[in-house]
C-alpha cells in the first residue's frame, strides 16, 4: 500500500466514502444525516484521527467544521499548516446522538471497517490522535492527561496523542500543552526522514531504503486493533 499512486489511494479513499455513507453496520446510522467518512489529500503526511462527528459535521458531512474545526486550524496555522495539507478522520463515521460517547461496539465495527482501511491506504508518516478514544485504539489503558505529547514510533510511523481541540475549548488552561504538543508535529516529519535516509557512508547498501535493523524498519503490520475497552 506504500506504493500505491496519489491517484490510486483517492480512488480507494473515495470507494470508502460511498461505503460509509451507505453503512449500517451499526446504530448510529439511525440518527445519520450525512456520514463523516474524513477529508484531505490522499498523499498526505499527516492522518489527525479525532472522535465522531458533531452537529455540523453530521450536516455537512465533513470533519471538524464547527469551533472545534476552527481551533483545529488556528493550531495548524501556528505550525505553518492549513488543514488541506492533513488528512482528517474520526473513530467513528456517523454522529452519535446528543453527542454521547461512542459506544466500544461501534468504534470496533467501525474502525475495522473504516479507519484502519483508511491508514492502511494513505500510510501516512504521522498520526496524531485528537482525545481519548482516538488514543485508545493506538495507547490502550493511558490516560491523555499522562501521556499528551508524548510519541510512540511503530512500524516507521509516529503516533502523537493529543487532547482533543474540544477539551481545550472547555479548559482553556490547557491550551499552552495543546500548542507545545502541536509543535512536535514538523519536528515528526524532519525524524521520519531522519530515520529512513540510507547510510550516506555505506556506498555498498543495495536496499536505498531505511536504516534497518531496528525498531525503525518499515514494515507493513496491520494497525493495532482495539484492546482499550
Ligand atoms: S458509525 Fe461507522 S459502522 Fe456505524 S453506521 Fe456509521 S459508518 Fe457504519
Amino acid at each position: 500500500m506504500t506504493t500505491q499512486s496519489a491517484d490510486s489511494k483517492k480512488t480507494a479513499l473515495d470507494a470508502i466514502a460511498v461505503q460509509v455513507n451507505a453503512c449500517t453496520a451499526c446504530g448510529l446510522h439511525k440518527n445519520r444525516t450525512r456520514g463523516v467518512p474524513g477529508a484531505g489529500p490522499a498523499d498526505s503526511e499527516i492522518l489527525f484521527i479525532g472522535e465522531g462527528p458533531g452537529f455540523h459535521e453530521d450536516q455537512k458531512g465533513l470533519p471538524f467544521v464547527g469551533q472545534s474545526g476552527k481551533l483545529l486550524e488556528q493550531l495548524l496555522a501556528k505550525i505553518g499548516m492549513n488543514r488541506d495539507q492533513v488528512f482528517i478522520a474520526n473513530v467513528v463515521k456517523c454522529r452519535p446522538p446528543e453527542n454521547r460517547d461512542p459506544m466500544p461496539d461501534e468504534i470496533a465495527t467501525c474502525t475495522s471497517a473504516y479507519l484502519f482501511k483508511q491508514i492502511e491506504i494513505l500510510s501516512p508518516k504521522v498520526i496524531v490522535t485528537l482525545g481519548r478514544f482516538s488514543m485508545g485504539l493506538f495507547f490502550p489503558n493511558a490516560k491523555i492527561s499522562a501521556i499528551h505529547g508524548k510519541v510512540k514510533w511503530e512500524n516507521n510511523r509516529a503516533y502523537l496523542p493529543l487532547y482533543h481541540p474540544a477539551a481545550v475549548l472547555r479548559n482553556m488552561g490547557l491550551m499552552g500543552d495543546m500548542e507545545a504538543d502541536f509543535r512536535k508535529i514538523p519536528e515528526l516529519i524532519k525524524e521520519h526522514a531522519q530515520r529512513n535516509k540510507p547510510p550516506a557512508d555505506d556506498p555498498g547498501s543495495k536496499s536505498g531504503g531505511a536504516t534497518g535493523g531496528d525498531e525503525n524498519t518499515p514494515k507493513e503490520e496491520p494497525p493495532q486493533q482495539l484492546s482499550l475497552f
